[in-house]
């Protein structure tokens, strides 16, 4: 089932046609409304009537995190504060928190974004839904809200936290759809299992789940925890917040970006090229349709691919792959760009292979040396000497094969890896002692 069949089963031509005239509607705005963008326009000699095809969007300057910072509060706002009927805001781990502003069409484009979304995930009016996304200036709660609303379904809005208190409620009111973060679901099985309810008692049946990178082996873990199907969506608050892209139900490798508002690139974050579909790099969103504070080229540091092969359930929409990683973490390794969660893919790939892994670089004279400590399973580790020595060389043929890259892996034992509540240290780079 589809929201808005006609768009998303569009052949390309018929999408490019529509993502081209909202692309010139966009510079021709921007360049008159929006001062900082026009001066970095006039800098680069670019004027608004040299978009003439969608190949033209390469010539327009990024817009970067600084720029919203040196811009704070509302000076990349498109439209009067009059208009703008809501901001939200995300907390910057550094400095001036993000802020974004949004006008009733706005809000309106957004609910409809959510409720395709939704749609893709087989959310019907019948379903009770349990947002447990945070509510308040995070855009993750009231997003997905609005979006529920639109579909029809019964939404629940019991935001984040007592964990305890949620599964009284899933299990009273028959919540039959999750919204929550990954690691929130998580926390929600381990609660069910602490207060002795079994995922038969629940009528869940499946979760849409975002707002921080998991991986393929974590959504298993949801999956056979809660008893459901857990797919991925993604957004970012700088875009509009969730439902920038979500996986389908037959979609397990990608998720359908909504390109007739959100036009995407994958560039080198070194060159800043524009690399063809079916390359990795650095996710790049262009905002069609948003009014009170729409961004050209925006470079979001998620690392994904792109790519067009047909999916199953009919849409010609584009997929991006699971973002696994962020520029931040990109390491250089003898001029070649690394990126951890490219080692966790060749991981995840391997029998007896545990995800767990860290990343060292140092310095032999002039060049690079790459070591990856990996973990395996028990019963590997106690194995005889040669099966461990073909593993290794197995891993390295797998690493130098996909990153291009040689390194030297050790097989370590079970849980020698240290593990941090928060983000785990997966890289240690020596070089720069
Ligand atoms: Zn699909």
């Amino acid at each position: 089932m589809m929201w808005v069949e006609e768009i998303e089963t569009l052949p390309r031509s018929g999408l490019e046609s529509i993502q081209l005239k909202r692309l010139q509607a966009l510079v021709h705005r921007m360049y008159d409304k929006v001062l900082p963008y026009r001066a970095k326009m006039d800098a680069a000699g670019i004027r608004p009537g040299d978009i003439q095809s969608l190949k033209d969007l390469s010539r327009l300057p990024f817009t970067v995190k600084d720029d919203l910072r040196d811009n704070y509060p509302f000076g990349l706002f498109a439209t009067p504060m009059d208009d703008v009927i809501r901001v939200h805001a995300s907390s910057g781990t550094t400095g001036k928190s993000t802020v974004v502003g949004y006008t009733q069409a706005d809000i309106d484009l957004w609910a409809s974004i959510m409720a395709r979304c939704l749609t893709m995930a087989g959310v019907t009016r019948g379903d009770m839904v349990h947002n447990a996304y945070g509510y308040g200036l995070f855009t993750g709660g009231l997003g997905a809200h609005y979006g529920i609303e639109a579909l029809g379904a019964t939404v629940i809005p019991v935001s984040g936290g007592n964990s305890r208190r949620q599964i009284t409620i899933m299990r009273d009111f028959g919540s039959t759809v999750l919204l929550s973060t990954p690691s929130y679901a998580l926390n929600l099985a381990d609660a069910m299992s602490d207060a002795g309810v079994s995922p038969e008692e629940l009528k869940l049946r499946v979760g849409v789940h975002g707002a921080e990178p998991w991986s393929q082996n974590m959504r298993e873990e949801v999956e056979r925890k809660l008893g459901i199907k857990a797919l991925d969506i993604y957004g970012l608050s700088e875009i509009i917040g969730p439902g920038v892209s979500m996986e389908c139900l037959h979609s397990e490798h990608g998720m359908h970006i909504l390109e007739d508002n959100f036009l995407p690139e994958i560039i080198d974050p070194d060159t800043l090229e524009v690399l063809p579909y079916g390359e990795t790099g650095e996710l790049v969103f262009t905002t069609l349709t948003k009014e009170a504070f729409p961004l050209i080229r925006y470079r979001t540091k998620d690392i994904s691919r792109l790519f067009l092969e047909p999916c199953g359930c009919g849409r010609t929409l584009i997929r991006m792959e699971k973002v696994t990683g962020r520029t931040d973490d990109m390491l250089i390794i003898r001029g070649v760009n690394v990126f951890p969660s490219q080692v966790e893919h060749v991981l995840v790939g391997i029998e007896g292979v545990e995800p767990h892994y860290q990343i060292e670089v140092s310095r032999d004279g002039n060049l690079d040396v790459m070591a990856v400590l990996v973990e395996v399973s028990e019963h590997i580790f106690s194995d005889e000497i040669r099966v461990l020595e073909n593993l290794t060389k197995k891993i390295q043929a797998e690493i130098k094969d996909m990153l291009g890259v040689t390194c030297r892996v050790k097989l370590v034992e079970p849980r020698t890896i240290q593990r941090s509540e928060g983000k785990a240290q997966r890289v240690i780079d020596r070089r720069k002692l």
